[in-house]
């Protein structure tokens, strides 16, 4: 007997929370691009923040029905649930709202139709990586939804889509905002740990394959692209070769990585416990997923290609050249401004 991939029903809706947010707008333009009926929820308030409005208008212009509320409105949630028929709920609220699922949780099990969740993960496998503070916390939080949608039988998937494609800086939650480095490296450890990186489209794109997929209900989806798994030592490389010099290499090592993560400053301090864990700890390839509960994405999708970390790359080398920057032909490492003035800036935060 064929196990046919996808629930009958084609079109179902998405409902989207935290659409505007880093990892939502690639799901939210996926979920457009499959030609899904796609509704972002979006707290109100946007207006004073050019960038989240710039996002919302162009997924507004690519077809996305906006909605404004907040999760934690539980009977709005029931609300927006019921009246728009919604089948399948993906959250990709930030690290620091992960508990505000809670009401949202409440609401799918009060309505009782929808046909897939997906909280906000899109990182690590939370019950199996295992980073110092003051990211472990998160991660417990992450733990607490999945208790919950588990013991109230929401059908659901976690995204277990490991690092964005870009340059791992210790101390940005949103590295492929930022280009690699032109001054110099810093590599971790001995830049040896390997970790797997997937584009930010192709979160969205894979997600959105997921969501009514039947071989994936109630699993954590893993995203492992063997053309993607890459150490610190070989991604300097790789990045080499894009500007056409080398640079210079810094050792941060475990202990820097630890201190930094015991100062407690949000969200630089989580950002090394995690940059510790992956590439110090190796958590995203110290376990094996062939357990009943897990399932990796390219086995359910063989024919679908991820774009590479080369490609990606590409990418960052175009836009420095679109900026005008000085790739360094004259061997001079110039200081990298737009990795200094972007590196923290939370937008709008
Ligand atoms: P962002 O902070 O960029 O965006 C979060 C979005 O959620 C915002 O649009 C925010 O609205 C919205 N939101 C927050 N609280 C509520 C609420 N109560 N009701 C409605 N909307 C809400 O998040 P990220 O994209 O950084 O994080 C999303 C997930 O992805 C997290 O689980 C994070 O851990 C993970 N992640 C993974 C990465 C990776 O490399 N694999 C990298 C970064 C994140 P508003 O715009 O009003 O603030």
């Amino acid at each position: 007997m064929t196990v046919s991939a996808s629930i009958p029903t084609a079109k179902s809706r998405v409902l989207i929370a935290g659409a505007t947010g880093f990892i939502g707008q690639f799901v939210a333009r996926a979920s457009l691009d499959a030609g899904r009926p796609t509704y972002a929820l979006v707290r109100p308030g946007l207006a004073g923040c050019p960038s989240k409005s710039r996002a919302l208008k162009s997924l507004h212009d690519k077809g996305a029905i906006i909605l404004h509320g907040l999760i934690t409105d539980r009977e709005n949630m029931e609300k927006i649930l019921k009246d728009h028929e919604i089948d399948i709920v993906i959250s990709a609220v930030g690290g620091g709202n992960v508990l505000d699922q809670v009401a949202l949780v409440e609401a799918i099990k009060a309505v009782g139709t929808v046909k897939r969740f997906l909280p906000s993960e899109f990182g690590h496998d939370v019950v199996r990586a295992d980073p110092v503070e003051p990211g472990l916390q998160m991660y417990e939080d992450k733990r607490v939804i999945r208790r919950l949608i588990e013991e109230y039988r929401i059908p659901y998937n976690y995204i277990c889509c490991n690092s964005i494609a870009s340059w791992p800086y210790y101390d940005n939650k949103h590295p492929a905002d930022v280009l690699p480095p032109l001054d110099h490296f810093k590599i971790y450890g001995d830049g040896t740990v390997k970790a797997y990186f997937v584009a930010g489209t192709d979160i969205g794109k894979f997600t959105m394959k997921i969501v009514d997929d039947v071989r994936a209900i109630n699993k954590s989806v893993h995203f492992r692209p063997s053309s993607n798994f890459y150490n610190m030592n070989e991604l300097a490389s790789l990045w080499e070769k894009k500007i056409g010099r080398t640079l210079p290499r810094v050792t941060v090592t475990e202990e820097d990585l630890l201190a930094i993560a015991a100062e407690n400053n949000i969200p630089e301090s989580i950002v090394a416990s995690f940059t510790h864990d992956i590439f110090i700890k190796g958590c995203q390839s110290s376990f094996s997923i062939n357990g009943p509960d897990d399932v990796e994405v390219g086995t359910l999708y063989p024919d679908e290609a991820f774009r590479t970390l080369d490609e990606c790359f590409d990418d960052f080398a175009l836009e420095l050249k679109d900026n005008n920057k000085d790739l360094g032909s004259n061997g001079n490492a110039a200081p990298n401004h737009v990795v200094e003035s972007l590196a923290l800036s939370a937008p709008c935060a």
